[in-house]
């Protein structure tokens, strides 16, 4: 063989060998099996330093979108913003953004991340406003009614879901609806919207007993949410069967049900405390259900809409919106083939460790603009009620 011929094919094989070890480098380098991610439990800080300085809210309400992550909240400022109109995410006076971890690793359940926006404290899964050694935790609306307030909760789940149960119970077993609905009939809480699910399964009552149960506290409201004269300033209910409350083509919508509790809350000539939750997208992203992830997407705007204009015409009033942790891992992406069409991807079914939306509007909204973690949120909530400065009457 001619001495060219050697040194080009010798050139080509190493040219080859250099190639394969780069790809090889390469591919290295980036497919980081993510069970070798070391978790990062970072330093638990039980109180902040930060004081709240007025001036002081008179009513708080508190939108907690369940499972919503920033994946969903893209999707719904791509698809949601008619021409000319200004999108409801714009109008926030903060946006940031919160870590929703729990006490125990990376991840949360609901029950966990209620509770700590709820007392303040960080804690285990299907720990319900108890802490990690099941010790009972104040919450906020313990808190809001020992202050003179009225407290309130709209919930498009069941009543003694894990968000709702973590504002008005202190239980380990988010199984144990007679217990919760037992606890939230004894509690302080003057109005309650939401349904009943799995009923006579397991420690489910049966709908006659858990109706039963709410009794004692609150007059049962009929489906039209229509307040009789004589109960409009006592303790009020409105319960619907598993599903009933599900996207603005329900009867009632989480709009609806909205609506009347704020009509009510500022009729009581009292601060109110309120907590709003659309569960939709959870119970979406866990199916990996994309279009009742934009129904549920097009339920919380319009929800949030009028809570805004509410607080605006108010102008005592703190708007609160987040997610209690992410579900499915949602990604809007689109590929120039199909452009600009938007399509919705997954990557689990199941809760993710990413960081979550929080937004704030009206007198202490920036006051959460340095909050890392979901305890923080909760902590805050409470310094404002127990702040000493007199609210304007
Ligand atoms: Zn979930």
């Amino acid at each position: 063989m001619k001495n060219w011929k050697k040194t080009s094919i010798w050139t080509t094989v190493i040219l080859i060998a250099i190639l394969i070890g780069a790809f090889y480098i390469f591919n290295l380098s980036i497919s980081i099996p993510s069970g070798d991610i070391e978790f990062s439990p970072k330093n638990e800080i039980t109180s902040i330093d930060s004081e709240f300085l007025g001036p002081k809210p008179k009513n708080i309400i508190i939108f907690i979108a369940d499972g919503m992550g920033f994946g969903h909240l893209s999707l719904a400022m791509q698809t949601q913003q008619s021409e000319n109109t200004p999108s409801v995410w714009n109008s926030f006076d903060m946006k940031g953004w919160h870590d929703a971890r729990s006490a125990y690793g990376s991840l949360t359940d609901s029950e966990a991340s209620a509770t700590a926006m709820a007392t303040g404290t960080s804690t285990n899964f299907g720990h319900i406003g108890i802490d990690q050694d099941e010790n009972p935790l104040k919450n906020i609306f313990e808190i809001a009614s020992d202050q003179g307030y009225s407290t309130g909760i709209v919930t498009d789940s069941y009543v003694w879901d894990g968000t709702p149960a973590a504002f008005s119970s202190h239980i380990r077993n988010e199984d144990d609806a007679r217990n919760i609905l037992t606890q939230i009939a004894a509690s302080e809480i003057d109005l309650l919207f939401g349904e009943l699910e799995d009923v006579g399964e397991n420690d489910v009552p049966e709908e006659e007993e858990s109706f039963e149960i709410l009794k004692k506290r609150f007059t049962m409201l009929d489906p039209t949410l229509e307040i009789p004269s004589n109960a409009r300033s006592k303790p009020i209910a409105a319960i619907f069967k598993e599903d009933e409350i599900q996207d603005m083509s329900s009867t009632p919508n989480l709009l609806q049900c909205t609506q009347t509790a704020l009509t009510y809350m500022s009729a009581q000539n009292k601060p109110f405390a309120l907590l709003v939750e659309c569960e939709e997208l959870d119970s979406a992203s866990h199916e990996n259900d994309s279009k009742r992830v934009l129904n549920g997407l097009e339920s919380i705007q319009q929800t949030l809409t009028h809570i805004l204009k509410f607080a605006e015409q108010n102008g005592e009033t703190l708007v609160i919106f987040t997610g209690d942790h992410e579900t499915g891992g949602l990604a809007a992406v689109s590929d120039f083939n199909n452009y600009p069409k938007l399509q919705i991807r997954w990557s689990t079914k199941s809760h993710t460790a990413a960081v979550v939306p929080l937004f704030a509007f009206g007198p202490g909204a920036s006051f959460f603009a340095d909050v890392n973690r979901n305890w923080e949120i909760g902590n805050k909530m409470i310094q404002i009620l127990l702040s000493n400065e007199q609210e304007d009457e």
